[in-house]
């Protein structure tokens, strides 16, 4: 699997795009913004687009999915409990004094268990809620995607709509079940690995593992 995240934004969320060398397919996770470098990173890459998937539907990881859409006609992936805050992506956007454009309904929706698939690869969803209703990491080929769910050293805030720290830290517990050398890629900031963050991130040591 080949990887790249670019951090689009005025936020700096991190828009991972994982594939396939053989077969060219692959996944977008979480386009934010700033739609042309997308582009330019799928079309040095000869990449053809499976899936848009978002870890979550905060606007600053959505914001470029209609132009996306137009492009590449792959069919948009959200979590079930998240269809309410992708329905309100311009509200939530103009509250922070952004403009979005209304996102395409989503073609595909999600639930804890399902599998995505990009040519041999294959993406493991894990319902993660506690930053919002919705949330999900995406696990697959040794790599785990967090959203705003995981941070290397912190976790995302629950203090907005549908937050909730009790499930947010369930969550963790879920992702302390993977192997400790999976790579945390997540959705601000550098990325790390499951034992790392088991070890140090702070939010990890009140947890009963
Ligand atoms: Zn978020
Ligand atoms: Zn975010």
């Amino acid at each position: 699997m080949l990887l790249k995240t670019l951090e689009l934004g005025p936020l700096g969320a991190n828009c991972v795009i994982a594939w396939d060398a053989g077969t060219k397919e692959g996944i977008v996770v979480d386009p934010g913004d700033e739609p042309d470098r997308i582009f330019n990173l799928l079309d040095d890459n000869g990449i053809r687009v499976k899936y848009i998937i978002c870890t979550h539907a905060h606007f600053d990881h959505v914001g470029a999915i209609p132009e996306l859409k137009r492009k590449t006609g792959a069919p948009v992936a959200v979590h079930g409990a998240e269809i309410e805050l992708y329905g309100a992506v311009r509200d939530q956007a103009a509250m922070w004094g952004y403009e979005l454009e209304d996102l395409p309904p989503p073609d595909l929706i999600l639930k804890d268990g399902d599998e995505l698939k990009a040519g041999p690869l294959t993406f493991l969803v894990i319902h993660t809620p506690g930053h919002s209703p919705g949330g999900i990491c995406l696990y697959g080929q040794g790599v785990v995607i967090t959203g705003d769910t995981l941070f290397a050293g912190s976790i995302g805030r629950t203090d907005f709509y549908g937050g909730s720290m009790e499930r947010l830290l369930a969550s963790l517990k879920k992702l302390a079940s993977l192997p400790e050398d999976t790579r945390v890629i997540p959705g601000h900031g550098p990325s790390s690995t499951i034992g790392e963050e088991v070890r140090e991130n702070p939010f990890y040591q009140g947890i009963e593992l």
